[in-house]
């Protein structure tokens, strides 16, 4: 059954915000639109909606400036409208929190069902806070000189605190937590998204190549994370 979100909707061109309104409310959704950026930070704080489609090339603020600020302020779930040449801002977008993202020309059918698994996505996290996996499982990993603690979401090197993005941190849990088994960038992706689109697998190398400037004491020889060319990555035994 539909279930009756509240959509907001950032877009300049009046004719996509309305073909999106019109068809979101014909699936029993309701839906509030602002055609610049201020404007629909504003929509967004006053509204409170469920989520938020966001277009990144609005006339004031882009896209991804507006979901920088809402991230500072809110868990809202994001779905980023690209156009096909935008795929750098698509993975910057990814990193600045956003749930994921639809190329225009778009699908009105393929932008519900994104919504729907956004929103199905949302609740599960918001529903096991703080879940690490198998009670089994011991919270604190030692690998080399690496030592991951699942429960508080740390990790250190050495001794020394490294900060890395929860996306990062989740990829380094996982694999640290299987040694030796090689993940493809589409598991990798599922791990850290729950769900995984095919459209943006290599968006995982740029996570990777960060972590790796973060973990490795010398990246470009990576001793935790290895690629296994043609399959994906996987973490050294130790
Ligand atoms: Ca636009």
């Amino acid at each position: 059954m539909a279930q009756a979100y509240k959509i907001a909707v950032i877009e300049d061109e009046v004719k996509i915000a309305r073909m999106i309104k019109d068809y979101l409310e014909k699936e029993g959704m309701t839906v509030v639109w602002a055609a610049e950026g201020r404007a629909g930070l504003e929509l967004v704080r006053q509204q409170a909606p469920d989520l938020l489609i966001l277009d990144l090339m609005l006339p004031d603020l882009s896209g991804l400036e507006v979901c920088r600020l809402l991230r500072r302020e809110q868990n809202i779930p994001i779905i980023m409208l690209t156009a096909r040449s935008q795929e750098t801002d698509r993975v910057v977008g990814l990193e600045m929190g956003a749930d994921d993202y639809i190329v225009k020309p778009f699908s009105l059918a393929e932008l519900a069902a994104r919504i729907r698994a956004v929103m199905r996505r949302a609740r599960e996290q918001a529903g096991i806070p703080g879940a690490t996996g198998k009670k089994s499982e011991p919270a604190i990993l030692q690998r080399g000189e690496l030592q991951v603690d699942g429960e508080n979401c740390s990790v250190k090197r050495g001794g020394r605190e490294i900060e890395l993005t929860p996306t990062e941190f989740k990829i380094l849990n996982l694999m640290a937590r299987h040694p030796g088994r090689v993940f493809s960038r589409l598991q990798l992706l599922e791990a850290c998204l729950g769900e995984a689109y095919s459209g943006y697998e290599r968006s995982i190398d740029t996570h990777i190549s960060n972590l790796r400037k973060k973990i490795e004491p010398d990246p470009a020889n990576p001793i935790y994370i290895a690629t296994v060319f043609g399959f994906g990555y996987k973490f050294l035994q130790h």
